[in-house]
């Protein structure tokens, strides 16, 4: 048997689809997000500008947050020393959690090892406890929300990507005694659009399900003490469950769900992926806890995010390019060709110093690829304007297309019914 050919014919199947993913190789520096150093294949190195971090605010090298896990490293040490159960709960995990509860107004919050891990546990575990559950999952959502779905083993029906009408005959059609639970983001993180969350919390009520966001993409950077756009909206009570990442907005890693003391207690009993895996480093949740804190009370991080996001969209928009329009902080560029969308990230990181990764299937619907660019409060005006001319000169060298795309091209080009592409990106 030829085990290895079998693995070099697997990834060369991702080559001919053009969809074989290479990593750049960067040093980020702190202190001058968002520059880094990049190494090219032949480690020759040379100093770039991200345009492509999910470390939206910058927080992953804010003072207060290397303070925070610096000095939490010095006095606790480095690691957790075991599972939750086995010595794991350290007195920083203990805080970050009530921090947590308190950021989403609710009783309890549960802190897991990432985002993607807590909402495949989250949605499994709370699906398998409700007898005969049913859950309504939007289209779009996330890999991870897939993959709770999925591990859970209950009846699902996705509902096309935040068509309320579609979610109501879906609800309208299932037995009124059943336990549902209807799991949504709020921040769709490659369209960048929102998701109706007053309406799915009224058919919730009307239809007695239970409500669960993914607020990845927004916390931190929505609301008056950055909880999200559901506290943005004034919906946080509304919600059953809000989950977010530590590792975007916030800027370190780690994930967590918020919800009721019940809720909370009966993940924390019956999750294997939290039961049966080391907690977070102390210092590490002391650095996130340090970034909540932070941006609960300042908003200068947010203020200027949304400055540089509006900016960017303007800029890039006048200078005749495809930015998909959005009312958030990601900018999509949509070049539409899989070996194109490639060819302009290599080019804007070999002329012009800029690195934006390609996005492409199954992250995104073939025809829809793009660049997904993520201005933060770092980006200077002046980058800005770089960046318009490295992606008029790319755009002019390829010939690429300068139509701007409609709204909701992605939810367009998708056929609804099934389980899709789970979003590999984000
Ligand atoms: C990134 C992402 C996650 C996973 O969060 P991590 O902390 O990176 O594991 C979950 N949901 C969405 C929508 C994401 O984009």
């Amino acid at each position: 048997m030829d085990y290895r050919g079998i693995f070099e014919d697997a990834v060369d199947a991702l080559r001919q689809e053009k969809r074989y993913r290479v990593f750049a190789d960067l040093e980020r520096i702190a202190g001058r997000f968002p520059r880094a150093v990049y190494r090219d294949t032949s480690d020759n190195a040379r100093e770039i500008t991200i345009w492509c971090s999910n470390d939206y605010l910058g927080m992953g090298q804010h003072p207060v947050t290397i303070a925070a896990m610096q000095e939490t490293a010095g006095k606790l040490g480095v690691g957790a020393g075991g599972t939750r159960n086995i010595s794991g709960t350290n007195r920083p995990l203990v805080e970050l959690e009530r921090s947590l509860a308190d950021l989403h107004r609710k009783e309890a919050a549960l802190v897991f090892t990432s985002g993607f891990v807590s909402n495949e546990a989250a949605i499994s575990t709370i699906a398998r406890l409700l007898p005969d559950c049913i859950i309504l999952s939007d289209q779009l959502n996330h890999a991870s929300m897939i993959q709770g779905v999925r591990q859970s083993g209950m009846e699902k029906k996705i509902f096309r990507h935040n068509d309320v009408a579609h979610l109501r005959e879906l609800l309208a059609g299932i037995d009124r005694k059943r336990p549902k639970l209807i799991c949504f983001e709020s921040v769709y993180s490659m369209d960048g659009d929102v998701a109706p969350i007053a309406e799915i919390c009224d058919l919730a009520a009307e239809f007695g399900a239970l409500t669960y966001i993914d607020e990845v993409h927004a916390v931190g950077m929505y609301g008056p003490r950055g909880g999200g756009i559901a506290e943005r909206d004034g919906l946080m009570d509304r919600i059953d469950i809000i989950e977010g990442t530590l590792a975007k907005g916030f800027g370190v890693m780690g994930g967590y769900i918020a919800a009721n003391r019940a809720i909370i207690d009966a993940v924390r009993s019956y999750a294997p992926e939290f039961i049966f895996t080391t907690a977070l480093p102390p210092a590490l949740c002391a650095a996130a806890r340090a970034s909540i804190e932070h941006l609960k009370t300042s908003s200068e991080e947010r203020r200027l995010h949304k400055r540089q996001a509006q900016l960017t969209k303007d800029i890039l928009g006048d200078a005749g390019l495809p930015v998909m329009p959005t009312s958030t902080h990601i900018v999509p560029l949509i070049v539409g060709d899989a070996r194109l969308c490639k060819a302009a990230s290599d080019m804007l990181l070999e002329k012009h110093n800029i690195y934006i990764q390609p996005i492409n299937y199954p992250t995104v619907p073939k025809g829809t690829e793009r660049l997904r660019i993520t201005p933060t409060p770092m980006h200077s005006d002046e980058m800005i304007i770089e960046l318009r001319h490295a992606l008029v000169s790319v755009w002019a060298s390829l010939e690429l297309p300068r139509e701007r795309p409609e709204t909701k091209i992605t939810s367009d080009k998708l056929v609804s019914g099934d389980l899709l592409l789970p979003t590999m990106g984000g």
